[in-house]
C-alpha cells in the first residue's frame, strides 16, 4: 500500500479505545449490544476482544517507553512478504503483477533478525501481504518475540474464516485504506466493493482496524473520504485521513476542495481520536516540513530481497542486507540528513521520528548532500 502506515495506531491516545474495551469492537453500533440476544459465544468474543485490546495497549505502552530510554532499535519495520498485488492501482509504485512470495524459511529468518535488533512494531506490507500462503506462520513468529504484529491490506481476500485465523494467529493491527466510494480507473480500494469485508471485520475481528481515506494523488472525488470516514466510525472502526504522495513520496500541494476534505476529516476524527499527525498540516498547505527523518534507524522498509532502505519511496538506500544490518548502521543512519526530509509525506517515517525530535541533530550528509554520493533514488509511477 503506498501511504498508509500502521505506526500511526500506537502512537494515538484513542478515547475510543477504552468504549472498546468495556465494549467490545462492536461498542458504537451493534444494534443487539447488550440484549438478552447475546450468546455466550457473543459475549465470550466480546471478552477475548477487549483482552486483546487491554494487552495491546499495555504493550504500546512499553514501545514508547523504550523508544524513549533508547535509540539504538528500530520502532517500526516494514517488511514485504510478496510483492504481488491483486489491484493495480494507478498511483502505486509498490507492487508488481509477477512476483512470488518470499519463501517462509527467509520470512522467519527476516523475523528474527528483526527481532535481533529489537524492533518493536512489525508490519507486513506489499504488494498484498494476505496473496502470501503462510502470512499466519510469519504473525506468529513476530508474536512469538513479543514484537507488536501488523498488516496493512487492500481487504479484498478478507473472509470470516480468513478473519479467525488473523486473530489466531495473534495479529493485533490491520489498516485498510479506502480511495474511493465507487471504483474508477485510479483505484479499486472502493468503499461500495469494501463494505461487506468491513462489517465482517467488525462482526470478527479481534485485532484494531483503522480504516484510512485519502486525499491527492489523482483521487477523483476528494468527498469520498468523508463518506468513508463516516462508515468507518460507523462500523466501530477507527478513521484516519492521510494524504497521497507522488511517485517520489513527496508533497504536492492539495487543491482547495481537497484542502477542505482534509480538514472536515481531521475535525471528525478528533472526535474519537487524538492524532499526532501535525506534520499533515503543512503538506495540506504545500509548506515544508523541519524535522529529522531517522529512516534507516528507527524506521526500516525491509524489501522482498531482504534489503533495508530508508522508506518505499527511496529505495535503493542503505539497501544494506538486513541479515547483516547491525547497531552501527542504526546508529549512523539515526543521525544521517535525508535531503527529501521538508517535502516528505510518508507517514509512518514521520510517526516514528516524533520518538526523538527533541534530541541529537543529525550531523552525516545524506546521500544526497554528500559530493560524489548517488542521489536518493526517485521511484517512477507505473
Ligand atoms: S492495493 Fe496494491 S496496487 Fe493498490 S496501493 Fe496497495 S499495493 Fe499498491
Ligand atoms: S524523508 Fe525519509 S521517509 Fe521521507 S522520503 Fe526521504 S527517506 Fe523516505
Amino acid at each position: 500500500m503506498l501511504f498508509i502506515r500502521l505506526i500511526e495506531s500506537p502512537f494515538k491516545l484513542s478515547k475510543y479505545t477504552t468504549r472498546r474495551l468495556l465494549l467490545g469492537n462492536s461498542a458504537n453500533l451493534c444494534s443487539n449490544e447488550g440484549t438478552s440476544q447475546d450468546t455466550m459465544a457473543d459475549l465470550g468474543f466480546r471478552f477475548r476482544r477487549s483482552w486483546t485490546a487491554m494487552h495491546r495497549r499495555s504493550r504500546e505502552l512499553m514501545m514508547i517507553l523504550k523508544g524513549l530510554a533508547s535509540t539504538d532499535h528500530p520502532i517500526l519495520a516494514h517488511i514485504i512478504p510478496i510483492r504481488r498485488c491483486n489491484l493495480s492501482c494507478a498511483y502505486c509504485n509498490e507492487y508488481d503483477e509477477v512476483s512470488k512470495p518470499v519463501p517462509l524459511s527467509v520470512m522467519l529468518e527476516r523475523i528474527d533478525r528483526l527481532a535481533h535488533l529489537g524492533t518493536t512494531i512489525v508490519t507486513l506490507s506489499g504488494g498484498e501481504p494476505l496473496l502470501h500462503p503462510e502470512l499466519d506462520e510469519i504473525i506468529a513468529r513476530i508474536r512469538k518475540h513479543g514484537i507488536i504484529a501488523g498488516m496493512i491490506t487492500n481487504g479484498y481476500l478478507l473472509t470470516a474464516d480468513r478473519i479467525r485465523r488473523l486473530n489466531q494467529a495473534g495479529l493485533e493491527h490491520l489498516q485498510i485504506s479506502i480511495d474511493n466510494v465507487t471504483p474508477d480507473d485510479v483505484s479499486k480500494k472502493s468503499l461500495k466493493v469494501l463494505d461487506k469485508k468491513l462489517q465482517l471485520l467488525s462482526e470478527h475481528a479481534e485485532f484494531h482496524i483503522n480504516i484510512n481515506s485519502v486525499v491527492g494523488g489523482g483521487i477523483r472525488n476528494p468527498k469520498d473520504a468523508l463518506e468513508v470516514g463516516r462508515r468507518a466510525v460507523e462500523l466501530g472502526l477507527t478513521s484516519t485521513i492521510g494524504i497521497i504522495h507522488d511517485s517520489t513520496g513527496q508533497l504536492r500541494p492539495l487543491s482547495e476542495p481537497e484542502r477542505d476534505v482534509y480538514l472536515r476529516m481531521k475535525r471528525m476524527a478528533k472526535r474519537s481520536y487524538a492524532q499526532l499527525n501535525f506534520f499533515q498540516d503543512n503538506i495540506a498547505h504545500g509548506r515544508a516540513n523541519d524535522w529529522r527523518c531517522r529512516s534507516g534507524a528507527r524506521y526500516l522498509y525491509v524489501c522482498e530481497d531482504g534489503l533495508v532502505h530508508y522508506c518505499s519511496q527511496q529505495r535503493g538506500y542503505p539497501a544494506k542486507p538486513l541479515a547483516q544490518y547491525t547497531v552501527d548502521d542504526i546508529r549512523r543512519e539515526y543521525l544521517t540528513v535525508k535531503g527529501c526530509a521538508p517535502r516528505c509525506t510518508v507517514a509512518c517515517s514521520h510517526y516514528t521520528a516524533y520518538m526523538d525530535f527533541w534530541r541529537d541533530p543529525q550531523t552525516i550528509l545524506g546521500p544526497a548532500e554528500s559530493e560524489g554520493s548517488p542521489q536518493l533514488v526517485q521511484l517512477e509511477t507505473r
